[in-house]
């Protein structure tokens, strides 16, 4: 089954079908879970329900990416409007796995394929959850990063090792999944606590912390450090035109005064970390594990030098 379906994805342009369909279709899932879950409702019943009056949606009003477009994000059964984030979800999710079935579906890499999928989905959850609630619920974080260290158990190769593995290479996969868990969430934590300390006043929340562990459980420790600058530097890029947009609109419209960005306010942290940890997962990898190679073989060499130079 796993051989035929790895077969089929070694076509490029099937790989890229495949993904673009089945993306959109469990994109369509994830938005249910960004709607219901911080609502503690279920995620399986009632089954495509509208959001305000509760009808069921029929079918043909519930095809990913399409229906949105074609009823231009009105509902069909009132007056709901069916917010942008569904079409936003579903195309970043059909696109998200068009690219994994691609890079890690020609190259027959079973494992790194499942990680990706699995890696990706539930960071579109919380970017969207955080993005709405400020909040990311524990069962993300927390849950997350416990899946990370299964995977690294089933999965050595994640963290480069034999992709045919024996049980010490699979505890060993633990060990650096633990290790990327505790050294990204406890890196994040001192940088926010001084943070606090330098600016006295609330700089990070407890959630982005325990998001990092999930984030170091998969990516180890190179791709925690990576993902706390990568993830702030993508916040200010992208939030700087928002600020100054909103500075310029504030000064044309002094009366309407809420629901605004500006300097200072509470800005979701998770969506930055969500996006930077993607990036690195599906591209960066290799390119910063090889820079923090690059600086501790350094270090030894300095340090080998001075130690033979006062002996
Ligand atoms: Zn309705």
């Amino acid at each position: 089954m796993i051989e035929s379906t790895l077969e089929i994805l070694a076509d490029p342009v099937l790989a890229l079908i495949l993904g673009l369909v089945s993306g959109a279709i469990v994109g369509s899932f994830l938005n249910v879970c960004i709607s219901r879950i911080p609502l503690s409702k279920s995620i399986i019943l009632p089954s495509s329900s509208c959001p305000e009056c509760g009808d069921r949606v029929d079918w043909f009003n519930n095809i990913p990416v399409f229906s949105w477009l074609v009823l231009r994000g009105q509902a069909s059964c009132c007056d709901f409007k069916l917010p942008l984030r569904y079409l936003a979800v579903e195309l970043f999710t059909a696109i998200l796995f068009a690219f994994v079935f691609f890079k890690f579906g020609g190259v027959g890499e079973f494992a790194l394929l499942c990680t990706a999928l699995f890696f990706g989905s539930v960071l579109i959850v919380v970017i969207g959850i955080d993005f709405e609630t400020m909040t990311i619920p524990d069962r993300f974080s927390i849950g997350g990063a416990l899946a990370g260290i299964v995977f690294s158990f089933c999965f050595p190769s994640l963290h480069g090792l034999s992709s045919d593995p024996i049980l010490i290479e699979r505890l060993s996969a633990v060990i650096i999944s633990v290790c990327g868990l505790l050294v990204s969430s406890s890196s994040l934590y001192w940088i926010g606590a001084t943070a606090e300390k330098l600016m006295s006043k609330e700089a990070l929340g407890q959630g982005d912390v325990k998001l990092l562990g999930f984030v170091g459980a998969f990516c180890g420790w190179q791709g925690g450090i990576f993902v706390i600058f990568g993830g702030a530097l993508l916040g200010t890029f992208l939030l700087i035109p928002v600020m100054i947009f909103s500075k310029l609109r504030r000064i044309s419209l002094t009366n309407n005064k809420n629901n605004q960005l500006g300097w200072g306010m509470e800005i979701p942290f998770g969506p930055f970390l969500g996006l930077a940890a993607l990036i690195y997962f599906l591209g960066m990898q290799e390119f910063v594990d090889g820079w923090f190679e690059g600086i501790t073989s350094n270090f030894i060499f300095v340090f080998s030098a001075l130690y033979s130079f006062l002996h």
